[in-house]
């Protein structure tokens, strides 16, 4: 799913909204309000699922300032929707989509602990 669209549309802003149902920041988890290009579309990103990711608007904000990048990971059949982002400190993290919803099976999702990956820290 694809457009040439610098804004996400309807439909696809839907299925990222159902994919993230939470702002993908890892430590963030608030509602999404914005549908954001993990590659800017100045910069080439294209607008589509891939490189969709649901952000709050907080999150989105940040996102722009100096020292932040963003690379989709590329997705088998199968995986789920992930994406690497590196902080301005130099801290790097991989954003991962919930697990798509399954039936009641009396285990109730907690989003932060399942997403939460430090990948690579720099301390230096
Ligand atoms: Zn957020």
């Amino acid at each position: 799913m694809e457009s040439t669209s610098r804004c996400f549309p309807t439909g696809l802003a839907r299925l990222i909204d159902i994919r993230d149902r939470f702002c993908r920041t890892p430590w963030c988890d608030a509602p999404i309000r914005h549908r954001d290009h993990i590659v800017e579309h100045q910069a080439g990103g294209p607008t589509d699922a891939n490189n969709g990711a649901g952000l709050c608007e907080a999150c989105n904000h940040a996102k722009q300032g100096e020292g932040w990048r963003a690379q989709p990971e590329s997705a088998e059949n199968g995986q789920l929707h992930s994406y690497r982002f590196t902080t301005p400190t130099g801290h790097e993290y991989r954003s991962t989509a919930p697990p798509l919803p399954t039936p009641f099976d009396g285990e109730i999702y907690i989003p932060i602990g399942r997403r939460m990956e430090v990948i690579f820290v720099d301390a230096a």
